[in-house]
């Protein structure tokens, strides 16, 4: 039996699971990718307080896990299928090859991608059509690209594949961007980032690989010869393994109280998954933080 179980490796589980273990529980991490979370796919951070020189998603976050284990935290490689409560106040947690008990579970299982929707998207995945610049860009150099999207992940994510790719067209729904308006400055300032407002993509084809986009600027459509497109338009957060155990929200997220509790006893949520995220590495350790604590308080008070 667990004191507690942290679903999610990214740096609000990470940082929950150095809290905990420091404070003296018996602490699981469980995470079905590599620990480090969505930032390790960002291509430049350089907004972490304390962290001076600009630094990749994964640079960021390459000693954390260690950290966390330093304290006592098991982190381990497997997918959360279910939560569960048996008629206690204890949990039961099923991944596909084992099950796990303990007196209290953090949620720190973050947000996927979502999809752009237009016609092509999902059968050219892997074929031109990408969620991940840091990952994908470098099949790019000296290449043709499109970005879609208008806020701080479309706009960072143009600047770098702006130093990989020969050009890059900015693609917007609307005239104005939600993005900070000093990656919005360094965007309208490089001269190979071509900046495509009021226009949506209808489609891409090619053959065997995407070689066109088919895009609606104020509803005249035109072809667009690109190579590759990455998509950045938001998020969606990843509760669904909660849906039935606590209260979430019009979006998803998973409602939680100033201790980051949710509405069942036991039960915290952490970072992007919870209602009101900032979305920001940041935010999403702090978070890590404040739920450590109050589970600290929550199971030394379940031992009475
Ligand atoms: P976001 O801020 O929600 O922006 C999504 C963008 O995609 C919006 O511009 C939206 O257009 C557009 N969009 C949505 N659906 C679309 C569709 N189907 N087709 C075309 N365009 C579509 O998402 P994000 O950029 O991933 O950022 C998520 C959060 O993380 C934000 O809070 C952001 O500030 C934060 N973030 C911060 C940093 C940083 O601080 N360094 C870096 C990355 C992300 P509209 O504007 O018209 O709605």
């Amino acid at each position: 039996m667990y004191d507690v179980i942290i679903i999610g490796a990214g740096p609000g589980g990470l940082s929950a699971g150095l809290y905990t273990g420091r404070m003296g529980l018996n602490t699981l991490i469980i995470e079905k990718l590599t620990p480090g979370g969505q930032i390790t796919q960002s291509s430049e951070i350089e907004n972490y307080p304390g962290v001076c020189e600009v630094k990749s998603g994964l640079e960021l976050m390459q000693c954390w896990p260690e950290q966390t284990m330093r304290f006592g935290a098991k982190i381990i490689s497997e997918e959360v299928i279910s939560i569960h409560q048996n008629g206690t106040s204890e949990f039961n947690i099923k991944t596909s090859v084992n099950e796990y008990q303990s007196k209290a579970v953090i949620l720190a299982t973050g947000a996927t991608p979502k999809r752009a929707g237009f016609k092509g998207e999902k059968e050219y995945i892997g074929k031109g059509v990408s969620y991940c610049a840091v990952c994908d860009g470098y099949f790019y150099k000296n290449m043709d690209v499109a970005v879609v999207g208008g806020g701080d992940s479309a706009l960072e994510e143009a600047l770098y594949l702006s130093n990989i790719a020969k050009k890059v067209y900015l693609i917007h729904r609307r005239d104005e961007f939600r993005a900070s308006p000093l990656t919005v400055n360094k965007v309208k300032e490089k001269e190979n980032i071509e900046i495509l407002y009021n226009t949506t993509v209808e489609e891409v084809n090619g053959t065997p690989f995407l070689q066109n986009a088919v895009i609606n600027i104020k509803n005249e459509k035109k072809d667009l010869k690109i190579d590759g497109i990455f998509i950045f338009v938001g998020m969606n957060v990843n509760s669904s393994l909660v849906k039935d155990l606590c209260k979430l929200n019009e979006y998803g997220e998973v409602v939680v109280d100033l201790n980051m509790q949710t509405s069942l006893p036991g039960l915290f949520a952490i970072g992007d998954v919870r209602q009101n995220s900032v979305k920001q590495v940041i935010a999403s350790a702090g978070d890590g933080s404040v739920a450590a604590l109050n589970v600290v308080k929550y199971v030394k008070n379940l031992k009475g």
